[in-house]
C-alpha cells in the first residue's frame, strides 16, 4: 500500500513517518499536484494533498487512469477539489473535518492583538534601544463588538475566546449554533454584522462566499474596523481591500491566507523578485500583518492530521466507508 504526498514539508514527512502504524509507504514529493505532476502518482494506492494542490477535473482524468483511488486532504477545507469530476472518475476524497479548530482560533487573536497592541513594533524597537511608546497607542478588546463570518468548528472556538475577552459577539452563518446563542453570541444579519468593530472570517470559500469582502461590504463596515482572515484568500477581493486600507475605510488587516498563495506560500522566496504586486502593496502597509497560512501549525493539529489521515485510509480500504461521515465527501 503505497501513499504518495504532494506538497510535502519537512515538517509533514515528520508527522506522518511517526504515526505511520499500518506501515504504508509513504513518498514524499515536495512538488505540487496539478496536470503536469499527476503522473508522479503512479503505482500509488492513494495520494494525500494540501490547500494549494489542484485537484480539478484534468488531475482526476489523469489520476482514473492510474492505480489511485483515494484522495486524502490533510486539511479542512476542500474548495481546490472538483467533486463531481472526482466522482465520476470513482476517486474517493476524504479531508480532516476538524483538527484543532484552537490552533485557527487562537492565531485569529494573535493577530488582532499583534495589530491592535504593535508588539511586532515593540519587539523590535527594544531590540533598538528604543523604549519610547509613541506610535504604539491601542485599545481595549474588551467591550468591542466582534462580527464572526460562519460559527463552524473554528468560529465557534474563536467566538467563545472573544466572550471571555468581554466583547459583544454578533455573528453570521447559514444556521445559527444553539450553544454559541446559550452562551450570548447573537446571530444577526450580514448587514448588522459587517457594522462590528472587529471582524473575523470562519467561513468556507464556496461560489456563495467568492469576494464575500468587496467594495460594497467594506462601504458597510464601520470606518477604521479591524478585518481578518484566517480561513481562504478567496474571501476578500484583494483590489478592493487595498483601496479601503488606502482610505482609511479599513483601519488593519490581518490575513494568514491570500487569494494569490499558491504561488508564494510554503516557500522561502527571500532570493526572488515577487512578480505579484497587491502582495507587495499589502505587505507595504503599516496596519497589515500577513502570516503565511500558519494558523494551523501547532502540534496538536498536526498530530491531529496525520492520525485522522491515516484513519481515513485504512477505513476507506477496509470498509469504503468513513466514521464520522463529515471527513468523506465523495
Ligand atoms: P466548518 O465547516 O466547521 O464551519 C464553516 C461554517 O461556515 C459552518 O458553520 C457553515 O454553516 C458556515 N457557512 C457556510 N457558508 C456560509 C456562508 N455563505 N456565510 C456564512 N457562513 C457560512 O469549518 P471550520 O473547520 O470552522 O473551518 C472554516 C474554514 O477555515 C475552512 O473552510 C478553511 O477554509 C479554513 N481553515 C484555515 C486554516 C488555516 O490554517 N488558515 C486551517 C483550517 C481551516
Amino acid at each position: 500500500m503505497k501513499i504518495v504526498f504532494f506538497s510535502a514539508q519537512p515538517y509533514d514527512k515528520v508527522f506522518f513517518t511517526q504515526f505511520n502504524k499500518d506501515n504504508y509507504e509513504l513518498v514524499f514529493l515536495e512538488i505540487p499536484l496539478n496536470e503536469q505532476t499527476a503522473d508522479f502518482a503512479a503505482g500509488a494506492n492513494a495520494i494525500c494533498v494540501f490547500v494549494n494542490d489542484k485537484i480539478t477535473a484534468g488531475v482526476l482524468e489523469k489520476l482514473s487512469k492510474t492505480t489511485v483511488n483515494i484522495i486524502a486532504l490533510r486539511c479542512a477545507g476542500f474548495n481546490n477539489v472538483d467533486l463531481d469530476s472526482a466522482k465520476s472518475n470513482g476517486i474517493r476524497v476524504c479531508r480532516v473535518p476538524a483538527y484543532s479548530p484552537e490552533a485557527v482560533a487562537e492565531h485569529a487573536v494573535a493577530m488582532l492583538l499583534t495589530l491592535n497592541r504593535k508588539t511586532h513594533k515593540a519587539y523590535n524597537r527594544v531590540r533598538e534601544q528604543n523604549f519610547s511608546l509613541n506610535g504604539l497607542l491601542g485599545y481595549n478588546i474588551h467591550g468591542k463588538t466582534i462580527g464572526i463570518i460562519g460559527t463552524g468548528n473554528i468560529g465557534k472556538a474563536f467566538a467563545k475566546i472573544m466572550l471571555g475577552f468581554g466583547c459583544r459577539v454578533l455573528a453570521f452563518d447559514l444556521i445559527a449554533n444553539k450553544d454559541l446563542e446559550t452562551l450570548g453570541v447573537e446571530y444577526l444579519p450580514l448587514m448588522e454584522v459587517f457594522k462590528s468593530d472587529i471582524i473575523s472570517l470562519h467561513c468556507p470559500l464556496n461560489e456563495q462566499t467568492k469576494h464575500l469582502m468587496n467594495e460594497s461590504s467594506f462601504a458597510m463596515m464601520k470606518k477604521g474596523a479591524v478585518l481578518i482572515n484566517t480561513s481562504r484568500g478567496g474571501l476578500i477581493d484583494t483590489k478592493a481591500v487595498i483601496k479601503a486600507l488606502k482610505t482609511g475605510q479599513i483601519g488593519a488587516l490581518g490575513i494568514d491566507v491570500y487569494e494569490q498563495e499558491e504561488k508564494l506560500f510554503f516557500r522561502d522566496l527571500s532570493e526572488d523578485i515577487i512578480q505579484d504586486d497587491a502582495i507587495q502593496r499589502l505587505m507595504s502597509f503599516p496596519n497589515v500583518l500577513i502570516t503565511a497560512h500558519q494558523a494551523f501549525f501547532t502540534n496538536e493539529a498536526l498530530t491531529q492530521i496525520a492520525t485522522t489521515t491515516f484513519n481515513n485510509i485504512s477505513q476507506l480500504i477496509n470498509t469504503n466507508n468513513l466514521t464520522p461521515q463529515a471527513a468523506l465527501l465523495v
